[in-house]
């Protein structure tokens, strides 16, 4: 072992009361302690915080943790002052004299470890200040905040390439739990981390059970999921709207499940009170938009649902990996039907975002639709996507109750027909009212029960209906034109199989069933 190995290791057994370091820790904290840059990916709860806090102490000087979490540094520095480490944060939070304080401990070195939010790192006071310190090590937390396709994009941490310029002689650890082959790059090229080595850990959370059902009435599933498999638990329901948060809350509460809610609109106290309870209490369901959870540390929550679909699979993931942190079981649940793939399309589409911008955004959906329609393992799924190879893992829903799918060619080609008869001009419902041949006012007024279509999918209900056109327009074949009043087009994608000649398998509708948590007789 090397001198560097053994102090190091001297350290997580001394300071932090561990006994061995974990995974790829050890490799971590030898090569930055040794002036190595290094980018780690490692999942959530991964244990991330000692692959540099470590070699902080290690070297010589004062450790820079660079971090977007402003609310989230006193408990840090909080947790660090307990066992014995000299640690500080600069923010706009705290008061002149006390930054002035604090940057006259760094300047002397008389601190292990400091945090600082990017934005403040920025000004030059702080920037002259690093320059006249002798510097340990930069830390750059959440360094997928660099990445400008990715849901938590914040401008300052661009800047962060100053720190290779003005400091070349300071190692570089950036540290994410977001790790698809992008947003990786992203950080390698914005951060200039061409030259650091990566460790990449599996991002593989097997304690996490995942779900993907049919959405019908979403919250009445969702209550179903919570009270029959997670009665008295803690968990975290993601929506996408501020309305429907507090739409959520209330319905939960009114049904006997302690609900808080959480989103950016709500006054500022309240949110922060709202989290500190949901933090501190057991049997809490916080009830959310995606603003919370960033770096939040409730070792217990037993479940994580989304009641809408998420933009992409790092945003899931990420969600989702707030489950289960202690390593006990924990489930992802999500409920997910038509109207889910039409209005994030619709985002998408809507959005201010270039065409390049939009065509990346459209890929991150693909691949997240593709992970709610697989008929395979979905832990599979998910983790090809993070480039990591993987067998069926036996705890996700479609390991245990294997989907059933079907060669749906023939119900496909009845549906583009349809879409192409009425003139590609009206919506879903119309469409699926021919198809089931059902004479409403408007069908009677366009003729179209006179179209050799109409009535040639009576054989199937509206939700299995539903349920195909969901498949079709995640596989690109049909697409929603939102200029004018959602009629549904034909993609050039769905010539191929309206001609004849290609097959598509569908996943079989399934019946929304109750849920039931596993009991013993009794
Ligand atoms: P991350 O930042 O990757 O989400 P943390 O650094 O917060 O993860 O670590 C997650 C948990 O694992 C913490 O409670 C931490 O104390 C614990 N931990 C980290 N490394 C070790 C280790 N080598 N041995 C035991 N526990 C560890
Ligand atoms: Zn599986």
């Amino acid at each position: 072992m090397s001198d560097t190995s053994t102090r190091a290791l001297h350290l997580l057994q001394t300071v932090f009361g561990y006994p061995a370091f974990r995974g790829q820790q050890a490799d971590i904290v030898e090569h930055v302690s040794t002036g190595g840059d290094a980018l780690v990916l490692m999942p959530t709860g991964g244990g991330k915080s000692l692959c540099y806090q470590i070699p902080a102490l290690v070297r010589d000087g004062v450790g820079v943790v660079i971090s977007p979490l402003i609310a989230l540094m006193q408990d840090q520095v909080d947790a660090l002052a307990e066992v014995g480490v000299r640690a500080a944060f600069l923010n706009s939070t705290q008061s002149y004299e006390e930054a002035s304080r604090i940057e006259r401990l760094v300047r002397t070195g008389q601190i292990d470890l400091v945090y600082v939010a990017p934005e403040r790192l920025m000004t030059e006071r702080c920037l002259n200040l690093f320059q006249d310190s002798k510097i340990a090590l930069f830390a750059i937390d959440e360094a997928h905040c660099v990445s400008q396709w990715g849901h938590d994009f914040r401008p300052e941490y661009i800047k962060l390439s100053v720190l290779h310029e003005q400091f070349p002689d300071v190692p570089r650890i950036a540290l994410t739990a977001t790790a698809d082959q992008q947003t990786r790059a992203e950080i390698v090229h914005r951060l200039q981390l061409e030259d650091a080595l990566q460790f990449v850990s599996s991002f593989d959370r097997p304690n996490i059970r995942y779900q993907i059902v049919e959405k019908g009435n979403g919250r009445k599933q969702l209550l179903d999921f919570i009270t029959g498999e997670h009665g008295g638990d803690s968990g975290i329901v993601y929506c996408l709207s501020r309305k429907k948060v507090e739409e959520t809350a209330e319905f939960l509460n009114e049904n006997g499940v302690r609900a808080l809610a959480y989103h950016a609109g709500m006054e500022h106290t309240k949110r922060a009170a709202n989290q500190a309870r949901f933090l501190r209490e057991e049997n809490i369901v916080m009830v959310a938009t995606i603003a919370f959870g960033m770096g939040i540390d409730k070792p217990d929550v037993r479940f994580v649902c989304h009641l809408d679909l998420p933009k992409s699979i790092e945003g899931y993931y990420q969600e989702t990996g707030r489950a289960g942190r202690d390593g006990l079981p924990a489930s992802a649940w999500m409920a997910y039907g038509l109207q889910d793939v039409v209005l994030q399309r619709r985002m998408i589409d809507e959005s201010e975002a270039d065409e390049t911008f939009k065509r990346v955004l459209g890929m991150k959906l693909d691949a997240m639709l593709g992970l709610c329609e697989t008929l395979s393992c979905r832990r599979v799924r998910l983790l090809d996507y993070f480039g990591e190879p993987a067998a069926p893992c036996g705890n996700c829903d479609t390991c245990l109750i294997p989907p059933v799918s079907f060669d749906g060619t023939v119900p496909v080609q009845k549906l583009l027909s349809a879409v192409y008869r009425v003139d590609q001009r009206f919506a879903a419902g119309h469409v699926i009212e021919v198809l089931r041949g059902v004479e409403t006012e408007r069908i009677k007024t366009w003729h179209h029960d006179t179209l050799s279509v109409f009535g040639i999918g009576a054989d199937r209900s509206e939700q299995e209906w539903r349920a195909i056109l969901r498949q079709v327009i995640a596989l690109g074949l049909v697409t929603v034109d939102h200029e004018q009043y959602s009629s549904l087009k034909l993609t050039d994608a769905a010539r191929p199989v309206l001609k004849g000649g290609q097959k598509v398998q569908l996943r079989q509708y399934q019946k929304p069933v109750k849920q039931k948590r596993p009991t013993t007789a009794s």
